[in-house]
């Protein structure tokens, strides 16, 4: 009876970084299987109209368990508790599980009150909440129309907000650099709706930072369902990000956020991935197409985060996705590049004729083929061949890339112009 008396509110501190665009309310409290709930007030002083409201937990127990989970509720100004919100365990950590942390959820600005509702608890542990909060400040929003650009191999021009566009913190993090052999795809398996990604993104460097204690943000890149690209973990090109289950040498992490679980990746932020995936294997001359060894294990260069180890992400509904985006991707480098990548791909798909004006001709072992124009717009889909030709005559004059699947289920890609 006396330990259920001293659980409960432990500690709060607020803070608002220096020069930083936003504040940080830790509370930390001690909940048992008994309790049922913490309650947590939501005002901080001197605080102008929030913009974004995160709220992420870390715990901490004496033995290793399998892990508590987590609900929340908020009461409104209207002095209603919501629904419960669930918190999802973040899977990016190395723990020996006695400790772990769930990743944000995004709240209603005007909330006056969370409530944490634990369960599966089996022994007492310790729980330290961060609320973190992005006050409505104009000069986020008067950076959020300005671009930098990468040069996109031979081809073309890739935007991106840099991380003074969003705003990161300055931090004095000595980086680590390794030659990038994978590229992972993850997604951040959280809010699907934003009218400001850019404070998303702003939270999710301060859960990692402040809730997970990593150095940096752990991705290398991050895209929104708008389509636009981030420049993730600081340092530059190469630099080791925290993201492949403890394996983060010679990977580059790119993370859709959105919760790729509950919804489908949106074309633009698929068309942005095929861009940035484009870049990377255009730079380190990565064959999109193959598979390589990693920290002692074949997988494919283009891999999702799953393929490491055991977690859902990047999400249900991205994870399948992969396969065309492999393929894809090498359509665009064989498309743009003017030398090429080192390596013969040995899968290249050879149009013939080439360019095309009505009768594309295809492999007797086709199963099904489709052309797409570079921007990843279906034209043409079809499992329907007739004596191994496709009439093409109905497209426009331009550049296609034609991908073929054949009976060995291996995908096939190449570059096609149709004439007139
Ligand atoms: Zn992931």
């Amino acid at each position: 009876m006396i330990r259920f008396i001293l659980c409960g509110l432990f500690l709060i501190f607020i803070y608002n970084v220096n020069g930083q665009p936003f504040y940080n309310k830790f509370e930390k409290f001690t909940l048992s299987p008994a309790q049922r709930s913490n309650v947590i007030n939501m005002k901080v002083e001197a605080l102008e109209t929030p913009e974004l409201v995160a709220v992420s937990l870390k715990w901490n127990g004496i033995r290793k368990i399998s892990g508590p989970s987590f609900k929340l509720q908020y009461l409104s100004y209207e002095n209603k508790w919501s629904e419960e919100l669930t918190f999802i365990n973040d899977t990016h950590l190395e723990t020996d599980g006695s400790w772990g942390t769930f990743l944000p959820l995004y709240i209603p600005e005007n909330a006056k009150e969370i409530k944490i509702l634990p369960s599966n608890l089996i022994e007492e542990i310790d729980v330290t909440s961060n609320i973190f909060i992005v006050p409505m400040q104009k000069s986020l929003t008067d950076k959020t129309s300005e671009m930098s650009s990468l040069a996109n191999c031979f081809c073309d021009t890739l935007l991106f907000k840099s991380r003074d566009q969003w705003q990161a913190p300055n931090t004095s993090v000595s980086y680590r650099y390794a030659d990038v052999t994978h590229l992972i795809v993850h997604h951040a398996a959280s809010t699907n709706t934003s009218n400001n990604w850019a404070n998303v993104v702003l939270s999710i460097w301060n859960f990692h930072v402040n809730t997970n204690n990593f150095s940096d943000i752990a991705y290398n890149w991050l895209i929104d369902p708008n389509g636009v690209l981030y420049e993730g973990r600081g340092g530059g090109n190469n630099v080791v990000g925290a993201h492949f289950c403890g394996k983060n040498t010679n990977t580059m992490g790119v993370c859709m956020l959105g919760n790729l679980s509950t919804v489908e990746p949106t074309e633009a932020a698929l068309k942005t991935l095929r861009q940035i995936l484009f870049w990377k294997s255009c730079d380190s001359k990565i064959n999109p197409m193959t598979q390589s060894t990693h920290s002692g294990v074949n997988i494919n260069n283009i891999s999702g985060h799953r393929d490491g180890c055991a977690t859902e992400c990047p999400g249900n509904f991205m994870y399948p996705k992969l396969l065309e985006l492999r393929s894809l991707v090498k359509a665009s480098i064989d498309a743009c590049s003017v030398t090429g990548i080192d390596e013969k791909m040995e899968d290249q798909y050879v149009i013939t004729p080439n360019p095309i004006k009505d009768v594309l001709e295809i492999p007797e072992d086709t199963k099904w083929i489709k052309i797409f124009d570079f921007n990843g717009k279906l034209y043409l889909y079809t499992s329907f061949l007739i004596e191994n030709k496709v009439n093409v005559e109905h497209l426009l004059e331009g550049s296609y890339i034609v991908q073929i699947l054949d009976k060995h289920g291996q995908l096939h890609s190449g570059k096609m112009i149709r004439v007139n």
